[in-house]
């Protein structure tokens, strides 16, 4: 027998029909990803695949019952997935996963647009915490909706289509950069520069603005829009392109926004997949990159109002189903990154390939702006996953003191429901271009499928 904590590697004990499993569920996982790069994205995507699945509409005030499969999309940001089961919610309780479908971004300011140098660029204002010179020189796409007078929505997606122009934010020259070089990296690119290149052909008839005047006339004639309705807009810069495979052995998948839609998607596969009689919720939050404020964040009201439509239409008390409650917070953690070995305590990191991470508490300073989730929870989910076969790891974001992280776990512990976190580990997280292991993605689902079927 052998007493030591050792993290297993997923490929060490994967058989060929394991394998294959894991291939085809990054095949999968891929295509929902290049369809949900914004949390609008995200919500029209899940709604999509839940509707294949026989889920209906829900809006509050509608009656629930057992058996239901549900949608509920929160200002189309925000949805939850509901399977109502014949269970008693005063016995069982609610399973709730959540993740959040919002990744760092360039957000478009309310007054973007401006002619400098005979060059036309989109002002923009970051979203979450970037490191803002891996934004430059990298091609970019316009994803967002526009708000026009009366109230009708225009819907822009440009960049992802082989055809279609992409979007550019440029940097420095290295011949020129003798001074930029001698800043430190935070503050070497500064937010007011990230302004993206949109367009150089100027206007024959006009002298001042030339540019900038062609560009708001081609916008007209293509879109209908004028420059106020910028600011009447929900625009955002995202890397453009697909997901891709990394190294050799494509073990790895390279994309824009595993953060943390390499958790929502495990999380709505194992609803569906899922065999049981519980009431199990799947939910993609919003905002959680700024915060979880806000309507569509989990700050909001929104989930308790969700939780409660529930009881209230199945004749449960809310106050006893809550505290009979288990929320998996799905989100994802640190990979040891042996380039940067120095800010990892090894012992306690996340590794690829080990399957996914259960992270007892994230935070900052002595653990605070966390849930430090209790052992009773993290025990019960041990047992679930070990039960079930699931290979699984656990490890804290990073050494001690050398920065931190929060996660919506906190705000739902809040509301008196036991949480836990549990997540895919990420080289290179908020990058343009995050790194995920297919075989941890895979245990994300078998993790979540465990918990449901628990
Ligand atoms: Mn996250
Ligand atoms: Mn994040």
């Amino acid at each position: 027998m052998n007493y030591e904590y050792k993290r297993k590697n997923i490929y060490k004990e994967a058989d060929e029909a394991a394998l294959k499993e894991i291939d085809a569920y990054a095949e999968e996982y891929k295509k929902f990803l290049y369809a949900s790069k914004t949390e609008r994205g995200a919500a029209a995507t899940a709604k999509k695949l839940a509707e294949a699945k026989g889920y209906k509409p829900f809006t509050f005030g509608d009656k629930i019952k057992a058996g239901d499969k549900l949608y509920f999309i929160n200002r189309d940001k925000n949805i939850f997935l509901m399977r109502i089961g014949k269970n008693d919610l005063e016995k069982r309780g609610i399973k709730i996963m959540v993740a959040h479908v919002d990744s760092p971004r360039l957000d478009l300011k309310p007054n973007p647009l401006f002619e400098e140098g005979g060059i036309s660029f989109l002002k923009t204002h970051y979203y979450g915490g970037i490191k803002k010179y891996q934004w430059t020189t990298i091609p970019l796409a316009l994803h967002g909706v526009v708000m026009l007078p009366g109230g009708k929505k225009l819907d822009v997606c440009v960049g992802e289509e082989e055809s279609d122009p992409i979007f550019y934010i440029t940097d420095l020259l290295p011949h020129l950069s003798q001074e930029q070089n001698t800043k430190p990296l935070g503050t070497a690119i500064q937010g007011e520069n990230l302004n993206a290149v949109i367009g150089t052909i100027p206007d024959k008839e006009e002298e001042k603005d030339a540019v900038k005047a062609a560009v708001l006339k081609l916008l007209h004639d293509k879109y209908g829009i004028t420059e106020v309705d910028f600011e009447t807009s929900e625009l955002c810069f995202v890397p453009a392109g697909k997901p891709r495979d990394v190294g050799f052995d494509r073990s790895l998948i390279s994309a824009y926004g595993h953060d943390d839609k390499v958790c929502a998607y495990p999380e709505m596969t194992a609803l569906f997949d899922c065999d049981s009689d519980d009431t199990i919720i799947s939910v993609f939050a919003d905002k959680e990159e700024t915060g979880s404020q806000g309507v569509t964040g989990m700050q909001s009201r929104v989930i308790l109002d969700v939780l409660d439509s529930i009881c209230a239409s199945l004749g449960a008390n809310p106050i006893v189903v809550r505290y009979k409650s288990m929320c998996i917070s799905a989100d994802v953690t640190a990979a040891y990154d042996p380039a940067y070995a120095d800010v990892y305590e090894k012992r306690n990191s996340s590794y690829i390939n080990c399957g996914a991470s259960l992270t007892k508490y994230h935070g900052a300073r002595g653990k605070s702006s966390t849930n430090d989730a209790n052992a009773e929870t993290v025990g019960y989910l041990r047992d679930v996953f070990d039960k079930a076969g699931v290979i699984w790891q656990t490890g804290e974001l990073g050494k001690i003191d050398v920065g931190g992280g929060g996660t919506v776990a906190m705000y739902i512990a809040n509301l008196g429901i036991d949480t836990c976190d549990i997540g895919v580990p990420v080289l290179s997280m908020h990058a343009p271009y995050e790194v995920i292991s297919k075989a941890d993605l895979y245990s994300m689902h078998l993790a979540m499928k465990a918990f449901c079927e628990a």
